[in-house]
């Protein structure tokens, strides 16, 4: 993939001298959801899927585009940065340029190609690989030099601000940090981390892709993110607190809450303690008691937080029957996308099997099957 992308680079913009060339993973979020934007734990890995950004500095103003995937071109000048409706990957990377020009910066003209393999919109934030990779390959061209964390907050708020979700930070700092063999175990609210040695003996995680279209999922999202703002709001009448993560007893709220905002709240609140339990769990290498705790999230996503589908708790509830599987959980926003399964590699063949068939059957399409490693976060390089 990487090799192709050059080469396009090649045919569109001529050649391949002085290129540099960005590679940024996706991720899968192991436990820890929907509480990145309350302050919350979250435990992401970095997966084998990536993005690949290759650039160049011009000697103009223009910024070209290419979008390998799509097969479009876009063009602007580095003065004229603005939304875009009918490119809609470019505003991932006009945002980011946009960011860098907010700080002071003078952003130089460019031309990119981008492209690879994270599938899209299937909750292994594709888009956070697109705006780290822009940013990392940004940084080389303009030589500009900003710390990773600088840059991963950069990156989300160009997604909050100019792409226009709200997503919280975990995305960005997982395809930039994430190493190798590693889990990030990320306070989100600190931005303190620390990896978490995988040792997984003979387990290794696949993500099952319902391949369910995502229509709804930005606007339940944003709802969400509301609905615990609120929450928030209320409880802060009662005790100083900055997120909800942070409350201790959230029962004692239960009559001060509506009852929706309630379990919403209830979640975010014990799918905290979660992950530093799992967490612990992994470094004491306890699988089971880590697979546990991905379905105990998972039921919590779908019956207090409520952006499960029909889809996902299919696959959670084959993969409760299936012996040879740890855990199973919704990953990323939910409502669609991924699931992520904790399971013995040597059973993965047969789970694949029988899950396909049933699935096709309940839904009409075939699921899609990943099987992942975690791999080191973003990576630069200046060769041709
Ligand atoms: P995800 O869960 O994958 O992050 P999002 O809806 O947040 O889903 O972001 C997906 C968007 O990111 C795509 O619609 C596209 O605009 C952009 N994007 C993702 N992958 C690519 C790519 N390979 N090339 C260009 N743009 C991409
Ligand atoms: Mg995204």
């Amino acid at each position: 993939m990487e090799e192709k992308i050059k080469q396009k680079f090649a045919e569109v913009f001529g050649d391949k001298a002085d290129i540099f060339s960005v590679r940024t993973p996706g991720r899968a979020n192991l436990i820890g959801e929907h509480i990145d934007y309350q302050g919350g734990y979250v435990l992401p890995i970095a997966v084998d899927r990536y993005i690949f950004s290759t650039g160049r500095k011009r000697n103009d103003r223009k910024i070209r585009l290419f979008s390998f995937n799509y097969n479009e071109f876009f063009e602007t000048t580095a003065d004229d940065i603005l939304y875009q409706n009918t490119r809609k990957w470019a505003n991932y990377m006009l945002g980011v340029i946009e960011e860098f020009r907010k700080l002071g910066h003078s952003v130089p003209g460019m031309e990119i190609v981008i492209g690879g393999d994270v599938p899209v919109g299937s909750g292994l934030s594709s888009s956070a690989a697109v705006e780290i990779s822009t940013g990392v390959l940004l940084q080389k061209l303009s030589g500009i030099k900003m710390e990773p964390v600088e840059l991963i907050k950069l990156a989300r708020r160009a997604e909050n601000e100019f792409v226009g979700v709200n997503c919280g930070i975990m995305d960005q700092f997982a395809v930039h940090l994430s190493k190798r063999d590693n889990a990030l175990l990320l306070n989100c609210n600190t931005l303190d981390y620390k990896y978490i040695p995988l040792h997984l003996k003979d387990c290794g995680f696949l993500l099952v892709d319902t391949k369910k279209k995502r229509s709804l999922s930005s606007s339940v999202y944003n709802k969400r993110v509301r609905a615990v703002e609120d929450a928030l709001n209320i409880i802060k009448q009662y005790e100083d607190v900055d997120f909800l993560t942070q409350v201790k007893d959230i029962s004692v709220y239960k009559d001060r809450l509506s009852e929706e905002n309630f379990k919403r709240a209830r979640h975010i609140v014990e799918e905290n303690v979660r992950v530093l339990t799992a967490a612990k769990d992994l470094e004491n290498r306890k699988i089971e008691g880590f697979g546990k705790l991905m379905y105990e999230s998972h039921d919590s996503l779908k019956n207090l937080y409520e952006v499960s589908c029909d889809e996902l708790d299919f696959i959670v509830d084959f993969s409760k029957g299936f012996s040879g599987v740890k855990g199973a959980r919704l990953t990323g926003a939910g409502m669609g996308g991924c699931c992520i399964v904790l399971i013995e590699k040597r059973t993965i063949p047969n789970f694949t099997e029988q899950l396909s068939a049933l699935y096709k059957k309940q839904f009409g399409i075939k699921p899609e099957f990943y099987e992942v490693e975690s791999v080191n976060g973003a990576f630069y390089e200046n060769k041709p």
